[in-house]
């Protein structure tokens, strides 16, 4: 037995113990803790838009206000899933106290999230980021845009291939047409004035039909075992695959690939890339502008590159804020000639960089006298001068569309006489004289933009964005562990997203 020179002391336990006035939920909640934020921000929101989304009748519902909170909290504190959000629910006072202990199940809250909020969690976002502005934590002055991409729910490997169901449809109108040759080989007389229309634009019906057609001319002739087969596997096959091509075509739209899992998510390059083997995975390139690291607005897209989200986001920000903001900052991803268009009609000042804006300012670029951007222009005569002196003069304008729709006009200007000139070899690798091609509006564009960039403001702003939404992009993704969308299909997962930017911006407001 241990020596000891002083009596041992406990505190008092009393497992059953009974109190006379038992203390509420609320009591036993920090009066800071953000959970009263998230309710106190959901209590003053208007959610008819929400309450519009349930029919009436049947047993009464859970109440959306509750619902939202609990599911707003859950995000806030790194529980996405429902059955995460259901044990919250049972052991977490913050739940409890939030749900005055009401105890939905999972499926109601997995029901409330997908199909209750999907198409209205805008509206209720909008209330959000109208409450920031009017208390002052954000203005309407500069905003900073940003994307990031985040797995979709879906299998790794079921992808599609726009470009594989344009190659097996024709492989099939192949086929089909060699086994037509085969038939008439064999029975022509019986199947003159019987030819299919088309062997171009086929079609499930008509692919059917077309080898029903051969099948009956052959069925009483001797046929080749090999030729056999085949029409085994096309009356079996075939008008399948063309229905099933037809519909993916048509998920698929203007995109390069899509998940079979989830059909509105790209297959897409992400950052965190942990076997450094550069696979392509499903996803969707979620966009965010803030201001102060708070959320303004969210928006999902398909998109792999960030240029053509642009246009949309901004619509949507604008719509949300229910103002034009003044600035728009964002990187290099943005710089385009549709999108400085774009943001010029929408009276919005571009701090938005371009591609080599950086290589531009370095020596090397600036001193390399055989640069387009280097030559001198004349305006008046509308020519450039190569380095040896001779003019270039113009050529002709063409015209092309970028893979998003918008039409470029370059034009070309020409070098006279190159034949013999001593600085050939690092000015002009081509055959005849040197032609440079020249887009007079993005020129303009980048002038603009790389002199608002070097500007004391610019250079603000440009100092500004890395702890802007890449910061919010980190907390998100590092600190809070998010890293793959749970639910599928564009709209559920812009719930998501709205879910974790509602949940961000309650955080940071507690803090
Ligand atoms: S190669 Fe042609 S374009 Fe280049 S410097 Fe000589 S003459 Fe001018």
């Amino acid at each position: 037995m241990q020596n000891r020179t002083s009596k041992v002391v406990f505190k008092d336990y009393n497992f059953n113990q009974n109190l006379l006035l038992p203390p509420s939920l609320g009591e036993l909640i920090d009066p800071n803790h953000p959970v009263r934020v998230v309710n106190q921000v959901v209590d003053n929101l208007n959610l008819d838009p929400i309450l519009d989304k349930y029919d009436g009748g049947g047993c009464p519902a859970y109440h959306p206000r509750m619902m939202l909170k609990v599911v707003v909290y859950g995000y806030l504190t790194n529980l996405y899933s429902s059955r995460k959000i259901e044990q919250g629910l049972h052991q977490n006072i913050h739940f409890m106290w939030l749900s005055g202990m009401s105890y939905p199940d999972h499926n109601t809250i997995s029901r409330f999230r997908s199909d209750r909020l999907k198409g209205v969690l805008k509206e209720v976002f909008s209330q959000v980021a109208q409450m920031l502005i009017d208390h002052g934590h954000v203005t309407l002055k500069e905003v900073y845009l940003d994307g990031t991409k985040i797995e979709a729910n879906a299998n790794r490997y079921t992808f599609v291939w726009g470009r594989a169901i344009k190659t097996n449809t024709e492989r099939i109108k192949k086929q089909l047409r060699e086994l037509w040759a085969y038939a008439e080989s064999v029975a022509k007389e019986e199947l003159e004035n019987n030819e299919p229309e088309s062997f171009e634009e086929i079609n499930a019906e008509q692919v059917k039909q077309t080898i029903e057609r051969i099948d009956k001319v052959l069925e009483d002739k001797e046929v080749d075992k090999k030729v056999k087969q085949k029409l085994n596997y096309a009356r079996k096959n075939w008008p399948e695959n063309l229905k099933r091509y037809a519909k993916q075509e048509k998920q698929i739209g203007n995109r390069k690939s899509m998940s079979k899992t989830d059909p509105d998510a790209t297959f897409m390059r992400m950052k965190e890339d942990h076997m450094l083997n550069g696979e392509l995975k499903p996803g969707y390139n979620w966009q965010i502008s803030t201001q102060n690291q708070y959320i303004l607005d969210y928006t999902i897209h398909p998109d792999l590159a960030d240029t053509s989200t642009l246009p949309a986001h901004v619509d949507s920000l604008v719509e949300v804020l229910g103002e034009t903001p003044e600035v728009l900052v964002a990187d290099a991803g943005y710089g385009s000639e549709q999108n400085y268009e774009y943001l010029e009609n929408k009276g919005i000042e571009a701090y938005v960089k371009y591609n080599n804006f950086h290589k531009e300012q370095t020596k090397k670029w600036k001193e390399n006298p055989y640069r387009t951007e280097n030559l001198h222009y004349n305006e008046d005569l509308d020519c450039f001068y190569c380095p040896m002196g001779q003019p270039m003069t113009y050529l002709k304008d063409y015209k092309r569309k970028t893979a998003i729709g918008y039409e470029q006009t370059t034009r070309l200007y020409q070098a006279q006489n190159c034949k013999e000139c001593p600085m050939r070899g690092p000015c002009n690798k081509a055959k005849g004289n040197r032609v440079i091609e020249v887009n007079p509006r993005l020129t303009r564009y980048k002038k603009q933009i790389r002199e608002k960039l070097n500007s004391e403001k610019g250079m603000l702003y440009r100092s500004q964005r890395p702890v802007e939404p890449e910061a919010v992009f980190g907390n998100i993704k590092n600190n809070h562990g998010y890293r793959r969308f749970l639910l599928r299909g564009k709209e559920k997962v812009t719930v998501e997203a709205g879910l974790l930017s509602l949940a961000h911006n309650l955080a940071k407001l507690a803090k």
